[in-house]
């Protein structure tokens, strides 16, 4: 649980942040707010941003509506039932979201990491497991999500994370910088498009949750999405196809013998992506993975070539 939180004889000590009200008082004021703005279950909502400001479980506002609350949780949790009611996703109006075992700070500058991207986390861990001195290559990082989960959970030689806006470069390595206790391989954040920033480079490990809604398909995304997210880390052309299609062909040059392409998907075209890869030669044991629905949401590929530790879990 975030410091802010804490009990009213330590808040008390720090002079401005002593208590000024209880968890309950606090809810019921924002759940008034969230109320004037028609939120469907106010006090519910209330309780889940408290808990998020004060990076506690969600059931600890209910646990605990006495505990005495400081003013700089009081302000932030007002400011994120504004943004809140304004229409903003939760994890906006926070400004923080849940990635694997990390707490990520998040804003309208980047795509809020998805559960699903949790697993291709797993995937790329999996496929390497017992293997050592890798270099990773994550393209498109957004928050820095995925390059900062393994770099806390892998033992990685090396870590280069990418992404097109820098914008979202300025939000992954003020992550990287604030979890930098949690990571065991430094990150090297990068600007520019796909592989330009890495030209001439070689990685094991190539990882990307690149754009692949279709331009067609953005007026059908929820309006939280549509409106909120950035559309460069969403949309893209050829049928939402554009970004993924680039990636697995360039990949070979950048992908060393045994190394792995691990890629999320739109479900609708995981059979697709996995069949691009075919023609290439370049790769073998092409495999499309599950996300805890049961949908087809990551492809992963072995680079063709010699290698000792080529094994495809
Ligand atoms: N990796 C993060 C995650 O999984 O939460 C963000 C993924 S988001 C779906 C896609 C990211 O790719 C965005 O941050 C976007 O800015 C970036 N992007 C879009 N086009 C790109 C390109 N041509 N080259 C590099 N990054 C790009
Ligand atoms: N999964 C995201 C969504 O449903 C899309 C992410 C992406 O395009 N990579 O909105």
């Amino acid at each position: 649980m975030s410091d802010l939180a804490t009990p009213v004889q330590q808040s008390g000590q720090r002079g401005a942040d002593s208590a000024v009200m209880t968890v309950q008082q606090l809810v019921t004021q924002l759940a008034s707010r969230l109320q004037r703005a028609g939120s469907a279950d106010c006090r519910s909502e209330a309780r889940d941003l408290v808990a998020a400001i004060c990076e506690a479980p969600r059931f600890w506002p209910s646990l605990e509506p006495q505990a005495p609350v400081c003013d700089t949780i009081v302000s932030a949790s007002m400011r994120a039932a504004d943004r809140r009611a304004a229409g903003a996703p939760f994890a906006y109006a926070v400004e923080r979201a849940p990635f694997r075992y990390l707490t990520l700070s998040v804003d309208e500058r980047v795509l809020i990491p998805r559960p699903e991207t949790e697993l291709l986390v797993e995937q790329v861990l999996n496929l390497v497991r017992g293997r050592s001195n890798l270099h990773v290559l994550d393209i498109g990082t957004g928050s820095g999500a995925i390059a900062i989960a393994l770099a806390s959970e892998g033992d990685f030689a090396r870590i280069v994370a990418t992404d097109i806006s820098g914008d979202a470069l300025d939000v992954a390595r003020q992550n990287a910088q604030a979890l930098a206790g949690e990571v065991r391989t430094s990150i090297e954040f990068r600007q520019g498009s796909f592989f330009a920033p890495v030209r001439g480079e070689q990685f094991d490990i190539v990882v990307s949750n690149p754009p692949y809604i279709a331009f067609g398909e953005a007026a059908d995304l929820p309006r939280a999405v549509r409106d909120w997210e950035p559309a460069t880390a969403l949309v893209c052309g050829g049928d939402g196809l554009d970004a993924t299609r680039h990636l697995v062909d360039q990949a070979p040059a950048y992908v060393r013998a045994g190394g792995v392409l691990a890629l999320e998907v739109d479900e609708r075209r995981a059979a697709r992506v996995a069949a691009s890869f075919t023609p290439k030669g370049a790769w073998r044991t092409i495999r499309i993975h599950q996300d805890l629905a049961g949908r087809d949401r990551f492809v992963t590929a072995i680079r063709a070539g010699l290698s000792t530790h080529d094994d495809h879990r």
